[in-house]
């Protein structure tokens, strides 16, 4: 395959996959850059570190990448590239630190499909300061500036290659809230002045892990304050809608009874409430509480009006008691059936 088809198929598929593509995308795409993992998780700090190729066959790539971009009418976006672990961008991307080569790993290709706020987000992710990385590290280390060992488990920071305990990071003020609860943790870091995300590598996985944030005690009080409070409001609103509810079954209640009345001229009025009450309650799952039951459909009040009449004046649940199908046991009280709901002069 030659250079040009090369790049175009890694800057094609980056397109397809995220309606955008960057210059780590084609390298990575023509396999010229390698374990790009190794840079996001900030174990490498340059991007050129890990670059196979010559510097005139990069100055090529950058070329037809952007003949590409070109031909394809896309937008340009000059984004620092942005790694998951490294607290802030960094000045500079590669080690030589040579213009031509920094300017193209800020470049994005952006499809007139990626919709606007995707976009934003994307320009967010590079611009925003990210919070320090804190690593609770997985073997011993030291103290770079005061020399104190750390052990397994402990925090520690990294300025430029030094590692830095808490104390002397200025960290050590913050406290340690793990994750699990997404909403306090977005309050606290909110209210946070300083916060640090704190990682821990997985061995298994080859990766680090994001284990909870570190964040200024105040702030996280006031986090728990706010969660509090809104646990309290919601069972506040819980309370309210309970007894809405029950004001509501009540009134439907009524109008059921109302309604059946309507129909059975003759039902009594304590078993026409009756009825209603039993086939209102809420989530009895009875045919009162069906759409068709709450809007009154008499046909769906009929149905409820005759589950009343054969529970309650024929031999129906007895017969059932005794063993009897329930088919067989609804034709043997059709006849009673039939003269109470003709009692009640069912229209
Ligand atoms: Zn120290």
């Amino acid at each position: 395959m030659d250079l040009v088809t090369r790049v175009t198929t890694a800057a094609e598929a980056a397109l397809a996959d995220h309606q955008y593509a960057s210059f780590i995308d084609v390298l990575t795409g023509m396999n010229l850059l390698q374990n790009v993992q190794a840079w996001h998780n900030g174990r490498v700090q340059y991007l050129d570190e890990m670059v196979q190729g010559s510097p005139e066959k990069l100055l090529k790539v950058i070329e037809l990448f952007q003949q590409w971009a070109a031909q394809r009418g896309l937008r340009r976006e000059d984004l620092p590239p942005h790694a998951s672990f490294i607290p802030r961008p960094p000045k500079y991307h590669t080690a030589s630190q040579y213009p031509v080569l920094e300017q193209a790993f800020r470049l994005h290709f952006v499809s007139p499909q990626l919709p606007e706020k995707k976009l934003e987000k994307l320009r967010e992710k590079v611009s925003a300061a990210a919070p320090p990385t804190v690593f609770s590290i997985v073997k011993a280390s030291k103290c770079s500036q005061c020399n104190r060992e750390l052990g397994k488990g402990e925090l520690l920071t990294m300025q430029g290659n030094q590692p830095l305990c808490m104390e002397c990071a200025d960290l050590d003020h913050l406290v340690y809230l793990g994750s699990g609860d997404a909403a306090l943790t977005r309050r606290a870091t909110k209210h946070s002045g300083l916060w640090a995300v704190v990682v821990r590598f997985s061995r298994s996985r080859g990766r680090y892990e994001r284990q909870g944030v570190l964040v200024q005690p105040e702030a996280l009080e006031k986090a728990e304050e706010e969660c509090l409070a809104d646990a309290d409001l919601r069972a506040a609103r819980q309370a309210r809608d309970a007894e809405r509810r029950q004001f509501e079954d009540v009134e439907l209640a009524e109008r059921m009874a109302e309604r059946i009345r309507e129909l059975y001229p003759g039902c009594p009025p304590e078993e026409a409430r009756g009825i209603a009450a039993h086939t209102a309650v809420r989530g009895s799952g009875r045919v009162g509480r069906s759409a068709a039951g709450r809007a009154l459909d008499d046909h769906a009040l009929a149905l409820a009006v005759a589950a009343w009449v054969r529970h309650r004046h024929t031999r129906y649940d007895e017969l059932l008691m005794s063993g009897q199908e329930r088919a067989a046991a609804r034709s043997a009280i059709r006849e009673e059936m039939d003269s109470v709901l003709d009692r009640w002069g069912k229209l």
